[in-house]
């Protein structure tokens, strides 16, 4: 059983899905969940197809299928390569499970042999689907997802070439997960210098790395999104980075807030373009749905984007 979904253009939330094989459905179950500071929410899953699993680390993504707020389980029509998305996509409205884009905080294999996956959700109003179930998610709730079953895969965007000798990373809440896992797994010594943006003093989570990292945390204020990115403007702008010969930046968050940061980057640092890895994780004002419905509708000037399965 193998997954693919139709590829989006890069930078997009929508590049978050999984195009190729080697990925596939996987059935998770949750196991407990952990609150983390004001705005996250640990979700653990486990699940014996989760044996086949294999996260490889740092900002490594997966879609989960999440169900209607009625329903206690996700149920998807399909789970074959060939039907599963025009199945689901015929599914009613009101039926139909969201599919979103998370990280992989981190995978364990456990003492028993079987396999736990962690995925930090933040919690930003009952009014998503995504955000909603989290905020209700209870022991045994079960739902699908689309996930690696190789660490080789292009859901993995962080990837410094070797001869980088300094990194540069932004990430909103929703990219902290990420940037964590990226942390955890730089070499020693490695030269960071990260600007993470939350929207509580309390989102500060403890972060371990062996790298040298120079972190400038970013409490948000109230604001509207201009506001919002003007701040982190201000703050990179203030900012000292140091010296370096091949930089590599990696940047994920509102997709507003990442454009901006990107020509802030290449312009006013005059880094070169080609060592930027931009990621919009959301966008304020539209929901995933949305945003794989613009990717889709550029495809299809060119291709019926069901032919890309
Ligand atoms: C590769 C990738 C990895 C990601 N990893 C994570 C992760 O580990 N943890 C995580 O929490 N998110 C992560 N995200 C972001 C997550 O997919 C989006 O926030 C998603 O929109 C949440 O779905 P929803 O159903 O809650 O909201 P949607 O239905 O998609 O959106 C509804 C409304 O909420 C707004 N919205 C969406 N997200 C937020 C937010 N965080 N704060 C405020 N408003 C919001 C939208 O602008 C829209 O107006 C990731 C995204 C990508 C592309």
């Amino acid at each position: 059983m193998t997954a693919t979904a139709p590829e989006a253009p890069s930078g997009t939330a929508a590049d978050a899905i999984p195009a190729v094989t080697p990925f596939r459905f996987f059935a998770l179950e949750v196991l407990r969940t952990r609150r983390l500071g004001h705005s996250f929410l640990r979700v653990t899953f486990g699940g014996e197809s989760l044996a086949g699993f294999r996260s490889g680390g740092y900002d490594q993504s997966l879609s989960l299928f999440l169900p209607p707020a009625h329903r206690e389980h996700t149920v998807l029509p399909s789970t074959d390569e060939a039907t599963w998305f025009a199945a689901w996509r015929a599914v009613p409205d009101e039926e139909r499970p969201v599919m979103r884009s998370y990280t992989v905080r981190e995978q364990r294999r456990t003492s028993g042999g079987g396999c736990e996956i962690d995925i930090d959700f933040v919690l930003h109003g009952d009014a998503s689907p995504a955000s909603y179930w989290a905020g209700r998610a209870v022991t045994g709730r079960r739902i699908m997802a689309i996930g690696p079953a190789v660490a080789e895969n292009k859901s993995v965007r962080f990837r410094p070439p070797a001869a980088t000798d300094a990194l540069l990373m932004y990430a909103d809440e929703t990219a902290l997960p990420a940037a964590a896992a990226i942390l955890e797994r730089l070499a020693s010594g490695t030269r960071v210098t990260a600007f993470f943006e939350v929207p509580h003093a309390d989102d500060r989570l403890p972060l371990s790395t062996p790298a040298d990292v120079d972190l400038t945390w970013i409490v948000r204020a109230r604001g509207a999104g201009k506001e919002r990115t003007e701040r982190v403007l201000d703050v990179l702008r203030a900012a000292e980075l140091p010296s370096a010969e091949a930089p590599y930046v990696w940047l994920a968050g509102e997709a507003g807030t990442i454009r901006a940061v990107r020509r802030h980057v290449v312009q006013e640092r005059f880094i070169d373009r080609r060592a930027v890895r931009f990621t919009g994780y959301w966008r304020l004002g539209a929901s995933e749905e949305e945003l794989l419905a613009e990717a889709y509708a550029g495809k299809a000037a060119s291709e019926d984007p069901a032919s890309a399965l």
